[in-house]
């Protein structure tokens, strides 16, 4: 049996599996039931478990061997272990990003797919997301740029003193704290949004809808950023941690942390890292 490769092409036809196998269960008391609690934390649905078994299903269908890393199984060789390992070929996934919105029906959940040849964040190749209401696919390539279906994309130019769109997540037990540490990023944009799928949001930021994007929960997981990660790069965006410098991370379930993602405004760059290094003495 010869190999198939891991390229852009079979991301997205998992992405599209994935759509067709949830899609009856999009928004129905089903696909919310609750099983237990995921290797990420969060309670798995059983539309998370739809969806991931259906990841795992044509990656064995398609002879890949590699480490798949995803929210609801944590860490699993697919394939050949051996062979995974010499090529430290990973597929980083969250099979459901925003179930909540899935379960209550609200338009905003993806499927995310970032593939790595590596340990780092810096060695992811290829990244798929897919939009399941609506079946919008934004995928990008290392060095060959980000795409919204079939158009190149970029995040905005907008500065300080444009009309800045952030989307920001907060937890809300800290809401009033976190409002007083970040007021002079927040008395400098038009809007804040709070949308409930990562992925989604990082490609609203690589195609210059969203101006920013700011999580301080500590609570971002490797899962919900890798495919956004590389979709930012390539649209020419900045992804900080939370002491300003460019983020860089090994490949684990274990990642958690802040991060601060900003359009290619340089000046608006320099403001982000300002508050952070602030904050963060
Ligand atoms: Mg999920």
């Amino acid at each position: 049996m010869s190999e198939s490769k891991m390229d852009i092409d079979l991301l997205k036809t998992i992405a599209l599996k994935v759509h067709e196998n949830v899609s009856p269960l999009m928004g129905t008391k089903e696909g919310a039931e609750e099983l237990e609690r995921g290797a990420g934390g969060d309670i798995t649905m059983k539309i998370d478990t739809v969806a991931e078994t259906t990841i795992i299903g044509e990656l064995e269908r398609n002879r890949i061997d590699l480490l798949l890393i995803s929210e609801e199984v944590g860490h699993k060789y697919v394939g050949n272990k051996e062979k995974a390992q010499k090529k430290k070929s990973k597929l980083i996934v969250d099979p459901i990003d925003g179930s909540t919105n899935s379960s209550r029906g609200i338009p905003f959940y993806s499927v995310s797919l970032a593939y790595a040849e590596g340990d780092s964040l810096n060695d992811i190749q290829t990244a798929v997301i897919l939009d399941l209401s609506t079946k919008d696919i934004y995928w990008a390539k290392r060095g060959s740029g980000a795409y919204h279906n079939g158009d190149n994309i970029a995040v905005s130019e907008r500065g300080l003193s444009d009309q800045l769109i952030f989307e920001i997540d907060f937890y809300l037990w800290n809401l009033r704290k976190k409002l007083k540490l970040y007021r002079s990023l927040l008395a400098k944009l038009y809007r804040v949004r709070v949308m409930g799928s990562v992925a989604l949001s990082l490609c609203l930021v690589a195609e210059g809808g969203l101006d920013g994007y700011v999580d301080f929960r500590k609570g971002i997981r490797l899962v919900d950023i890798a495919a956004g990660y590389l979709m930012v790069k390539e649209a020419g965006g900045k992804i900080l941690n939370i002491n300003g410098k460019e983020l860089e991370h090994e490949l684990s379930k274990d990642f958690l942390m802040p991060l601060v993602v900003c359009n290619s405004n340089s000046e608006l760059e320099q403001f982000l890292k300002n508050i952070l290094h602030k904050n963060t003495q």
